[in-house]
């Protein structure tokens, strides 16, 4: 029996008519470094239509790739609704890519056109000759004449492209589980791979992230996108917030603690999304120089682990909730989120709010054993994370169509490559990538655990371990330590700190001091990197008895 519901597409082109119309007094506003410049949804809407009447005089059509190289500013929102409203598909590219990495994705993508900030010309400049597919580049805030363009590639002023255009488009109907958007995977080995979302999993996702057991965004709300558009489908707070009429406040290039804390006291964000290592930033800043950050009701950290102490520190002296999720590029990203339960209260409340969260019913979750058998969700047994459901990717992007890293999948569902535990209520407890988790005399050591409990001691400002090869036990950590400005500490005072959290035999006896934490394209710790600069003996070890 069907049923007698209407058979409505979940589109994005449904999501801008409403936002720009019912939601239409709402806004996005980029900051300027002393202020911001601000459209309304309507004037969003106009430009939308602009944008895409301007592609598709420029060839754009159903299917084909648009790119974009952007800092999150009104410009890359207005890009990342226009382009899947018109039927094309989105892909947001990582300007912090490594060069050949950046190539490899527009090559792969098969990106036709790139939209890109004038800021960022003189980066994008050396790409473009590698970029087989792509013929036009239109350059917004920017000199557009500042760019030589190689033959066949056509340059152009996205102002002035914008002002020929009418501001009415007639975006077509098309099947919901058509690609909307792609991004690829930061992953530190091998080429990235892309994923490609659709309309019906980004409409899902948005719902998910709008409702109070996400992020709970409200037409009230200020969003603060400090999470680059072009990371894993920027948390998906573009359509999030079109969906629920929240304004959104985008920081441009000004990404530094002291800019996000001016743009904080100036426009009051109510809300605000990035990884651990920009609070940290703003941590260090708000200690250096206090300012009242209490119109954020929330913010949302994610992408890596988030140290308790930063949770405890931004809750204590600041009044302010870390929110913890966790996501994958491969997940749109929202997979849980850390809202504890009704009834836990005081430590409870915060062993809650240190997991990774609480699964949401779009997304089921399972835990493989070494043997691979299925782990009971009983808070204790581990095992890799797998996961399912209408916004996860099944697949990885592969033109030929060939299967591409089919090893990822089992049996319809992701595996993740993140180690964790499951309570019988749904909570998530991140234990460590597969790969980073350190084997010692057959017990296992979890690297989160220990960089967590080290930053909890005044004097450190970074800790990253990493397992590294030991006669006797097989893998030992290696603890390397990045002070905090002006402080000292020596490995025995640092070990002894850990002694009341840990088993004795999981006490590292290598310690190593370092200036900064190799960081990928994205802002985590790049083990890969550490581990080659512990190979290669650039690291001084310091080992305890
Ligand atoms: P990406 O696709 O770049 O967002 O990376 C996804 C990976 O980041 C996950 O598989 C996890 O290993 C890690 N990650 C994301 N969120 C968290 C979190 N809250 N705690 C620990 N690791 C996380």
């Amino acid at each position: 029996m069907l049923s007698t519901m209407q058979d409505e597409q979940l589109s994005l082109a449904t999501l801008l008519r409403y936002a720009s119309t019912f939601q239409g007094d709402s806004h996005v506003s980029t900051w300027t470094g002393d202020g911001v410049r601000t459209q309304t949804y309507r004037e969003v809407g106009e430009d939308a239509a602009r944008l895409a009447n301007a592609l598709y005089g420029l060839g754009i059509r159903v299917g084909d790739r648009v790119g974009t190289f952007m800092w999150n500013n009104n410009e890359h929102m207005v890009a990342y609704i226009a382009v899947p409203a018109m039927g094309a598909v989105l892909h947001a590219l990582n300007i912090r890519l490594f060069p050949e990495q950046l190539v490899f994705v527009a090559n792969h993508a098969e990106d036709q056109v790139v939209i890109v900030d004038g800021s960022l010309l003189p980066m994008f400049a050396q790409y473009l000759p590698g970029m087989k597919t792509v013929r036009h580049v239109i350059v917004a805030n920017g000199d557009a004449s500042a760019l030589t363009a190689p033959a066949g590639v056509t340059v152009h002023s996205y102002a002035e492209l914008l002002a020929a255009q009418s501001d009415t488009y007639d975006f077509p109907v098309i099947d919901e589980r058509s690609a909307a958007g792609m991004c690829y995977t930061s992953g530190t080995t091998g080429d990235p791979k892309g994923v490609v979302y659709s309309h019906r999993s980004n409409w899902l996702h948005a719902m998910q992230v709008i409702s109070p057991n996400g992020m709970g965004f409200t037409a009230r709300d200020n969003v603060l996108a400090i999470v680059p558009l072009f990371h894993a489908n920027a948390w998906g707070i573009p359509y999030a917030t079109l969906m629920s009429g929240a304004n959104v406040l985008m920081p441009d290039r000004f990404l530094q603690p002291q800019p996000l804390l001016q743009m904080m006291a100036d426009q009051k964000p109510t809300f605000a999304a990035a990884v651990p290592t920009i609070w940290g930033g703003v941590l260090a800043g708000l200690q250096a120089n206090p300012q009242d950050i209490t119109h954020l009701r929330t913010c949302v950290v994610g992408g890596s682990a988030v140290p308790p102490a930063m949770m405890r520190a931004f809750q204590d002296q600041y009044g302010v909730k870390l929110l913890h999720a966790w996501g994958m590029t491969e997940t749109s990203p929202l997979g849980s989120v850390a809202h504890p339960p009704v009834g836990a209260e005081g430590e409870a409340e915060w062993a809650y709010r240190y997991t990774q969260g609480r699964f949401p019913a779009g997304v089921q979750a399972r835990l493989v054993g070494e043997d691979g058998t299925i782990q009971p969700n009983d808070g204790v047994a581990w095992g890799e994370l797998e996961v399912k459901g209408p916004w996860i990717t099944g697949a990885y992007y592969s033109p030929s169509g060939s299967a591409v890293d089919a090893d990822k999948f089992h049996d319809g569902w992701l595996r993740t490559g993140d180690v964790g535990k499951i309570s019988p209520n749904g909570y998530l407890t991140l234990v460590d990538r597969s790969k980073d988790v350190i084997k010692s005399g057959g017990e296992w050591i979890s690297s989160v655990d220990l960089e967590n409990a080290i930053v909890g001691h005044p004097a450190v400002a970074e800790a990253a371990v990493i397992g590294i090869p030991d006669p006797k036990w097989d893998e030992r950590p290696l603890v390397a330590i990045v002070l905090a400005e002006g402080a000292d500490a020596k490995p025995e005072e640092l070990r002894d700190f850990l002694a009341d959290k840990f088993a004795k035999w999981q006490l590292p006896e290598y310690w190593t001091f370092i200036e900064e934490v190799p960081k990928t394209s994205v802002g985590k710790f790049d083990k890969k990197r550490l581990r080659a600069q512990h190979a290669d003996g650039s690291l001084t070890v310091i080992t305890l008895s």
